[in-house]
Parts: C-alpha cells; structure tokens; sequence
C-alpha cells in the first residue's frame, strides 16, 4: 500500500511532465489527488434508444454496426470514417475524423455502447466521433457516471480519471474524522465510502451523498478549529481594566453617541473586563461612527497605561483619523501621533523613538506600524479600521507587538454573521445599525450615456449651491481594450471641455503617497469642486460638503463597493445623490444596480453581493488567509455550514479531548487546514 503523502510521481502514466500539469493544479501528493474533486458529473448510465436521441444532447445507446466503417483520406491531416449503426428503432450515420485506428475496431454485425450527440445540420440522423465500448469491456467511458474534473492546460479528464482511480487502488482514502454519533445525527456517508463515490459514484444520489458528507466535513474541521482557537484564548490572561469610566470621553465628543455606537462600546467594555484578551469586530455601515468606538476603547486602554494603535489602509485614512482625533482626545491627556510612509526619515526616527519610550499614547498610522523598526512601549489594544483591506497576516503581525494586546477590528463591509465568522475567524461582533441622527438617505439614479448633459448640468448645479462633487473613474488610464473611463482623461476632459470655470482635481491610486494626500487635503478644505478618482477614494474619506457622488461605468464595480463609494456622500447636512452610469445592456447587471437604486442598507446590499457574485468575488482578490474550502461553496452551502457549527460545537463539548482514533485524525485536519489558510487566526 502506498501513503497519501506519496508524491503523484509514484502512480503509473505520471512522468515529469504530467507532474507539473498536476501541481499546476496544486496536486502534489495521492492525497491531493484524492481531494481533487470532480466538478460536476456526466450521467451515462442511463441507455436511450436511437430515436430517441435529442439534438445536441449527449446520451448513451446501443447499437449495431450495419456495415464496414470506410476511412476516406481526404488531404494530409485528415481522414474521415463512416459507419452506420441501428437498433430496433431507426438507424443513425456516424461519422469519425483522423479515428481510423480507433473505429477499425467496430466490427460489422457486432453491437456497442456509443456515447454522443447527434447534430441537427444534417437530414436526417448524423453523430459526430461518439465515444464507444464494447458491451463486454469494462464501463470507462459509457454506461457509467463520468466524474468532470478542474482541469489545466496539457492535462485531459481521462488522465485525471486515471490517476485518481490508481491512487484509489494503492492506497487509503483519508481517515474518518467524523464521529460515528455525528454521522448518525445528520445523516452522514463514512469516509471511506465518500471518498470512492465521489470519483466513482454508483448514482447520481450518492454522487451528492457523497458531496454532502464532504462539504460537511470541511467546515466540521473549520467550526471545531475555531472552537478549539476560542477555547484556547480563553485560557489567555489579560489583567482586568481597573479604569472603565468613559463620562470625561463622552462630555467631550461634540454629538451625542447613537444607541448602536454606546451598546458597541458597552460590548467592548465587557471584553476590556473579561480577564481574556479582546477579539471584536464592529461592523457598520459606512458613516455609521465606528470611528468613535475605536476612540473610546483607545481611551479606555490609555487610561489603564497601556498603548493604543489603529492601523488604516491608506495614507489618507491615516491621516484624516489622526486630524480628527488628536485634537478629540488632546483635551483629555492623551497624546497621539501619526506613523506613515509618507514621513521624512527624520520624522519616522522620532516618531518611533516617543513610540518605543512611551511618550505617545494613541499611536495612527499605516502599515508602516508594522514594520520591525516599530517596537510599542506597551501595546494593549490593536484597531485595525477597514480590516477588509488587510491582509490577515498584518493584523496578526501588529498584535505579535504587544503582549497578548486586546483586538478591535473596524470593517464597513456588512457581511452576514456566517460569512463574517468565515471571514474574521472566532471574532465576537458588534453591529453599527444605526446611523447618527439627521443623516438623510443618498437618493440613487441609474443612468446611461443619453443623461450626459443633465449629469453635467447636475454637477454644475451642486457646485454652484457650494456643494462638492466626486466622480468616480473604473481605470487610472485609458485602456484601449476596454471601453470605459479613465480618470485621468475624464478629468482632462471635465476640466477643459465641460466645467472650464470649475476647479476639477485628480486623484488615482498611481499617483504618489504625498500627493493624493495633497489632493485629498485641497478637496476637503474646499478647493476644488470637482474630484475625479478612482476607487482610491473608497475607503473612509471624510468630506461631509460633498453632496453628489457620480460613478462612472457602475457595472464595473460589485455592490458592495459602489455602496462604500455611494457613503462618500450624505455626510454632511445637506441633501445627497449619487449617479451611476453604464452603457451595458445585460438585463441581470442593470437588475443589479437597480437593486443599490433601492436600498442604502448595506447589509442586504452584501447579501444580493453575495448571491449574485459568490464569495470570492465578494471578499476581493485582496483576501487573503482566508480558509480555502475544496467543495463547499460558501455562498450556496451555508446551510450545511450552520449544521457543521452545531455539530463541531456538540463534539467538542462531549468527546473533544478524548483520544479516539477520529479525534486525532480531526485534529491533524485542523492543522492542516489553518496551516493552509496561513495565521487566518492569528
Ligand atoms: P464610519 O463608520 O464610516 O467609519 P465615521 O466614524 O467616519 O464613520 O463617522 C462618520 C461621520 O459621522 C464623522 O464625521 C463623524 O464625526 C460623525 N459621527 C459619528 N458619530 C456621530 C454621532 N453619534 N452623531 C453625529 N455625528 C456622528
Ligand atoms: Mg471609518
């Protein structure tokens, strides 16, 4: 018997070359191979007779060979046979290109299983190079569920096939983790029995059976992870906050808190006196004041003698936190900086230097907070704000700087409570659903090209009510290929063609860390009317007189983001819009902007996101350590997660630690798993 961690090098057929086709595919060992799944199945099982047979619809049928199969060569390269087959019920002309060798076997007189379609250009019956098998050779390609596997470029389904089928006979599927109460409860294939149907599905039922049971088991692995994860950080000290009284903070924010934003913080409260390092998420729509939750818990830990970092994905978030919260927390002893890339050498020196002795309490900055050369005097609290933007493994990284520091995450992104437990790992959460009073909904037009000039005269109309307007450009540059907006050009254009007396400022995510701060700065204070940008602007940026947010080419943006861009508007107190324009006429992409024409709730937004687009669109390319699930499919199979969660929880409470057979065989799996998933959970 061979090991799963044999390399595929080992089966027959899989020489040097077919093993790079195969890591091409992330295949390396008999296991990997095992876990290669088929993507969907061929039902050939079923035999229809030759009438009927359906246009362009594969089906398996027998038939005998009614004559001798003549080849014509035809030129060099290519041969063509022919050869008419019959059952009882009508007879069918076949016909095959370059196969002499392989239909010299079809014997007049005899009968065989053929696998095709039959093509309707033709009068009368006609199939094109049918697969086919004798009646007495094993079922490899007829008569059979045909497993549909990834492929990759060199690498055909049959060799797949092949392979998977060889390292099936020579060794061990992977071990039951699944304890037999659990597979009892929910209905659960064994291992062993999964592993074969899902390659060699006797059924179309068991193929699913099979599916079932294996999507089951990986978030199974997944919840009792995390629950182990929990569990263990619960084992974690952290001493108690002596100091929780937030009156002096609150009496001296310029508004009122809203109810969301004050059962946030009480939940945040909670953790700081739980005796266990912090874990929480804040979840809230975009202005929906997550910056102040962040506040105060850098306030709290401050209080206590601790130090307080917030880590924001842009230069411009960075610095538009720290404007607004130095000055907010100055009065009340607490002593903020900013650390960015943009600083001077000399700067960054210094900075580092008050950071390291303790000088500064409240530390802003970028991911320049995460560099070796920023050591924390005493880090107890870690915010990461935007935490979609980051990489699972800065945020980890910031928090390696303190010891066992309390973690806050900031995320505008609205996620469904499963997906965020996917997302942020074993995060408790928090929800903004609320947003501070007098904010009026930003209404939101769908438009196409037909508008332009009313679109101009709009903008032009907010400019002149002392308004400011974005719009939004899907490229920095113009892209031949492509045609939709450049910002760059349609900046130009604006501002030479259409708004020559408005001021109309550029900003893109090429231009350098110091100027897009100096553009953003400019628009903020009032000196420009017009900013044209990419989705740089996407995150956090505060410009409540900005009344009118135009997108161009809407379509080329998920849902998700156009809504982050839509909350760049309706900040301030004056009424808000935004337009979306696109020239595409594809019904379900216009259904699916009109759906952001209807609702400003980011929540729903994120579920229609979710639906229409699958979750790894809707997490961005940018996501990363997220867990990689090999069957399940997040978006449709959240039910079987749900199931899982249950379940896992069940076991751990009951058989966790004990030392059966399935529990250490699950507990390698979690290894694994998060292994892959690279720190996803710090
Ligand atoms: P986000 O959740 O998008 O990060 P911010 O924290 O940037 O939102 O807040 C958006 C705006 O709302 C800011 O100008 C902030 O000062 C203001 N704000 C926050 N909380 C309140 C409140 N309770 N009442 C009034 N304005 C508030
Ligand atoms: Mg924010």
């Amino acid at each position: 018997m061979a090991k799963l961690s044999d390399p595929v090098t080992i089966l027959k057929g899989v020489g040097p070359t077919k093993a790079k086709q195969f890591a091409a595919l992330n295949i390396f060992t008999l296991q990997d191979l095992i876990c290669h799944f088929p993507r969907a199945y061929e039902d050939r099982t079923k035999l229809v007779t030759i009438d009927k047979l359906e246009v362009d619809v594969p089906a398996c049928f027998k038939a005998m060979v009614m004559n001798t199969p003549r080849t014509s060569h035809i030129r060099k390269g290519l041969d063509i046979t022919r050869v008419q087959v019959a059952d009882h019920t009508a007879r069918l002309n076949l016909t095959f290109f370059n196969q002499k060798y392989a239909t010299e076997q079809l014997q007049y007189g005899k009968e065989y299983i053929f696998y095709g379609a039959v093509s309707g250009d033709f009068i009368g019956y006609n199939m094109t190079s049918p697969v086919f098998e004798a009646l007495d050779s094993a079922p490899i390609n007829t008569r059979r569920i045909l497993p549909k596997y990834p492929l990759t470029a060199g690498l055909s389904n049959a060799s797949v096939l092949k392979a998977v089928q060889q390292a099936l006979a020579i060794c061990d599927p992977p071990a039951e983790i699944l304890p037999e109460s659990v597979r009892m409860e929910y209905g659960i294939l064994p291992a062993e029995r999964a592993y074969f149907a899902i390659h060699e599905p006797a059924s179309m039922e068991e193929a699913e059976m099979a599916k079932r049971r294996l999507i089951f088991e990986e978030f199974f692995v997944f919840s009792a992870g995390l629950s182990l994860m929990r569990a263990a950080r619960a084992q974690k000290k952290s001493t108690p906050y002596g100091y929780l009284d937030l009156t002096a903070f609150y009496n001296a924010l310029p508004f009122t808190l809203t109810g969301a934003q004050r059962r946030a913080i009480e939940d945040i409260r909670s953790d700081l006196l739980s005796g266990a390092p912090m874990n929480r998420l804040v979840q809230g729509d975009v202005g929906s004041g997550k910056t102040m939750v962040a506040a105060a818990a850098a306030y709290l830990a401050v209080k206590n003698g601790f130090q307080a970092a917030m880590m924001a994905p842009t230069e411009i978030l960075a610095e538009q936190h720290y404007s607004g919260l130095s000055k907010l927390l100055a009065p009340l002893g607490i002593r903020t900086c900013l650390l960015t890339g943009s600083l001077t050498p000399k700067q960054k020196k210094l900075t580092r230097e008050a950071i390291e002795t303790g000088e500064v309490d409240f530390i802003i900055g970028t991911h320049a907070l995460v560099s070796d050369a920023t050591v924390f005097h005493n880090l107890g609290l870690v915010v990461t704000d935007e935490q979609h933007r980051f990489g699972v493994a800065q945020r980890s990284k910031l928090s390696a700087k303190g010891q066992d520091p309390h973690l806050l995450v900031m995320s505008a992104t609205p996620i469904p409570r499963t997906l965020a437990l996917i997302m942020y790992g074993d995060l408790e959460v928090s929800i903004l659903d609320e947003l501070p009073p007098g904010r009026e909904p930003v209404d939101t037009f769908l438009v196409n090209e037909s508008y332009r000039a009313r679109i101009n005269n709009f903008i032009r109309k907010q400019v002149s009510e002392g308004h400011q307007c974005f719009v939004v450009c899907p490229a920095v540059e113009e892209n031949e290929e492509l045609d939709i907006k450049s910002a760059e050009v349609w900046a130009q254009t604006l501002q030479k063609t259409v708004f020559p007396d408005l001021r109309v400022l550029l900003i893109h995510g090429q231009m350098k860390a110091a100027e897009k701060e100096e553009v953003m700065a400019a628009f903020a204070r009032g000196d420009g009317d017009v900013l044209v940008a990419t989705t740089v602007i996407e995150v956090g940026v505060d410009v409540p007189n900005a009344t009118l947010m135009v997108i161009e080419d809407a379509d080329r943006f998920g849902l998700s983001q156009l809504h982050q861009l839509r909350g760049r508007v309706g900040r301030g107190k004056a009424k808000s819009y935004c337009i979306l324009t696109s020239h595409n006429k594809n019904p379900e992409t216009l259904q699916r902007l009109k759906a952001l024409c209807k609702t400003t709730d980011g929540f729903k937004i994120a579920e229609e996101d979710l639906q229409m687009r699958g979750p790894g669109d809707f997490f961005g390319s940018r996501q990363s350590g997220l867990p990689v699930f090999r069957v399940a499919n997040l978006s449709c199979d959240l039910q079987t997660l749900t199931l899982a969660q249950k379940a896992s929880a069940q076991w751990i409470d009951t058989e966790g630690t004990a030392d059966t057979p399935e529990g250490k065989a699950l507990r390698s799996r979690i290894g694994q798993l998060f292994l892959r998933a690279e720190g996803t959970m710090n």
